[in-house]
């Protein structure tokens, strides 16, 4: 319809209103026209596009990799700073065909994100037990998303790190820290025997986002010797992730191309914190792809079974 208007007819009918008059031109499509005659992308195309991302397929070789995926393993639920129970967030990783969500709540330094102290942290091994139960054969996989602190030690008691089954570690404190002080903390963090995951590991933001607390603006990579780091990732069994939210993308191609060719194993995590956010994977799988990751080589292609085995 639109087509059939010369440019002059068109400014005419935007200036007088009389868009939505002709055949098959609602308010919805009227306004959109108008936005895109200014050059603006349409405020109605932009929601449609928002709200069907989903269904933008995904490049053949990255949709095979993101199916080779059998869980993700960071998350978070309404008991750190996630928005949603821990039950929803299961469901909808049932519902895009994993079988299992590892549970990685924030633990008790990062207040900011209601981090769980340890009786919290127990109570809740005992809601996900039960959930367990009724969910079964999909799994929630006990764990943490455990700070690494100054000194390179882990902000939880031992007793709950070797009973939870997947330790994500992550710095989230003094980022800007010095290059030979950041690595010996990552590298103390790395060590740990129940560290299985090296979370984030530049804590970049690319863009800007909000949290609860305000917002927060992109920031640059912390500096680290990354290949001592990721060196040691190697020597110890920690998985390198990939970490999936658009806003973060971490570790860099330059680093993650890096972590490859010093024979690092991986894990493509979404750290989702709302159950939408779980499809976020096909990020980290495009980046996978790009750099040339081995499928063998992340730690979430094993079933839970294996995985445990693996001592994560
Ligand atoms: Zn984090
Ligand atoms: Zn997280």
């Amino acid at each position: 319809m639109i087509d059939t208007l010369d440019d002059a007819e068109l400014d005419r009918r935007i200036r007088t209103k009389t868009l939505t008059d002709l055949k098959g031109i609602g308010p919805k499509t009227g306004t959109a026209i108008v936005q895109a005659h200014k050059g603006e992308v349409p405020e109605y195309l932009a929601t449609l596009e928002e709200a069907h991302a989903e269904l933008v397929p995904m490049a053949d070789d990255v949709a095979a990799f993101r199916a080779l995926l059998r869980g993700d393993l960071h998350s978070h639920s309404d008991w750190s700073d996630g928005g949603s129970p821990i039950r929803e967030m299961a469901e909808a990783a049932t519902a895009i065909g994993h079988e299992y969500l590892a549970l990685t709540d924030h633990s008790p330094r990062l207040t900011v994100a209601n981090g769980l102290t340890a009786a919290r942290l127990e109570r809740q091994l005992d809601v996900v037990a039960e959930l367990n139960e009724e969910l079964a054969p999909f799994r929630i996989l006990t764990g943490i998303e455990c700070d690494i602190n100054l000194d390179g030690s882990l902000d939880q008691t031992d007793e709950l790190l070797e009973r939870v089954d997947v330790v994500v570690a992550s710095v989230h404190s003094d980022l800007r820290a010095e290059r030979s002080v950041m690595t010996e903390r990552m590298l103390a963090a790395v060590a740990n025997p129940h560290t299985d995951v090296l979370g984030h590991c530049t804590g970049r933001l690319v863009i800007g986002r909000k949290q609860r607390n305000g917002t927060q603006r992109p920031r640059p990579e912390s500096q680290f010797d990354a290949e001592a780091v990721f060196s040691a990732c190697v020597e110890n069994g920690v998985a390198v992730e990939i970490n999936s939210r658009p806003e973060r993308l971490d570790p860099p191609l330059r680093l993650l191309s890096l972590a490859v060719e010093l024979g690092c194993d991986f894990a493509i995590d979404t750290d989702a914190h709302a159950p939408g956010q779980l499809d976020w994977q096909s990020n980290g799988c495009e980046r996978a792809v790009a750099t040339g990751v081995p499928p063998e080589r992340v730690i979430n292609t094993l079933t839970a079974d294996e995985l445990l085995d693996r001592s994560v």
